[in-house]
């Protein structure tokens, strides 16, 4: 099976009918639509209410733009100091080689940005990136995104990681990364062998949204980075019609767990372009959160976060859950909703 780069692929691998396909031409002429030979064989015979369909497949709902809803939704652009880097926090930064991916997710964050003539870095912009990370030395995490960082040849991922590892004051490089569900066997040996360096440390935030995602071959691939000393954490994105159910959310995150990835991050949706119909209110996701806690153990929680819009950086989401009293305790709620006095 070939990878699907349009409608039309789409339509002769038989996940849309023509009408359908002609009904969605408009949105996939502004978001780019891919889907890997690997989702292609996995999509066979689902349709639109399927966890992994909506994710990959255009809607015409995406022709929507909600009124709060941004080119720029985190503001990737006002904190791009150089090309390719992005400085929110002071001690780390994103580095951006590429903004191309192996699938589009249809609610992606950086829709505006990314698609298959998403600008890379030239050598020469690469490395007034590395120079930049060079220059500050405030600089001890960078996290390499784009786009997809998996999808750069070994060779240049190999050239990105051993630059970072001779900055002295760099010591963790973090790659974010969609392949390992989107494209398992490209995390072939040489792959996993470019990603590490003697003098940092590597870790690999994994974006799966379903537990449909963890199947025998990404689990397969998800093991190869593992053993190879790479710890792993989750990055899953809420989205309605996919994962907005406590069931769902329970599934996930403990197939996560059980596959060595520590769930990090549950994002609620940017307010990207043409997205609202994926977006749940931050109410009810702070619902299905505090019901997780009951469910799961903490290895199976993530922290959930909203990027606050204009580029202010995360926040955690949740509602606070210890409270102060007026006398100097606190009352603290658990996840029957039972209050509890606290002293400490
Ligand atoms: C999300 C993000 C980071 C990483 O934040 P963590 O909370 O450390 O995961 C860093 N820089 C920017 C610009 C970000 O958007
Ligand atoms: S993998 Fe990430 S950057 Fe790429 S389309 Fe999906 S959400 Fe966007």
């Amino acid at each position: 099976m070939k990878a699907a780069h349009s409608v039309s692929d789409l339509v002769d691998a038989g996940l849309m009918t023509p009408e359908a396909g002609a009904a969605v031409a408009d949105v996939a002429g502004r978001y780019a639509v891919a889907l890997t030979p690997y989702l292609l064989e996995k999509l066979e015979g689902t349709s639109p209410g399927d966890p992994l369909y909506a994710q990959y497949v255009p809607s015409a709902e995406e022709a929507y733009t909600a009124p709060e809803e941004r080119a720029d939704p985190i503001g990737d652009v006002a904190r791009s100091p150089v090309k390719g880097i992005v400085h929110r926090y002071p001690d780390r930064v994103l580095l951006k080689p590429l903004h191309a991916c192996a699938v589009y997710c249809r609610f992606c964050f950086r829709r505006e940005m990314v698609g298959p003539g998403g600008e890379a870095l030239s050598p020469d912009e690469l490395d007034a990136a590395l120079a930049y990370v060079r220059e500050h030395p405030e600089v001890w995490e960078v996290v390499v995104t784009g786009g997809d960082p998996l999808l750069l040849s070994p060779r240049r991922l190999t050239h990105i990681v051993q630059a970072l590892s001779a900055i002295p004051h760099v010591g963790v490089v973090r790659l974010h990364t969609r392949i390992p569900v989107a494209d398992p066997a490209r995390v072939t040996a040489e792959l996993v062998e470019a990603l590490t360096a003697p003098d940092v440390a590597t870790w690999i935030a994994v974006h799966v949204n379903h537990a449909d995602e963890l199947t025998a071959e990404a689990r397969g691939a998800v093991a190869r980075l593992v053993e190879a000393g790479i710890p792993l954490l989750g990055q899953t994105v809420l989205l309605k019609g996919v994962n907005d159910d406590a069931a769902a959310l329970e599934a996930l995150f403990r197939g996560l767990v059980r596959n060595r990835i520590k769930p990090y991050y549950l994002h609620h949706p940017d307010l990207a372009a043409g997205t609202s119909h994926f977006r749940p209110t931050l109410a009810e996701g702070r619902a299905l959160v505090k019901g997780l806690r009951g469910r799961v153990s903490g290895l199976c929680q993530p922290t959930y976060v909203l990027d606050i819009p204009g580029g202010h950086g995360k926040a955690p989401a949740a509602e606070g859950w210890v409270r102060p009293d007026e006398d100097g305790g606190y009352t603290v709620e658990d996840f029957t909703g039972a209050t509890h006095r606290y002293r400490g």
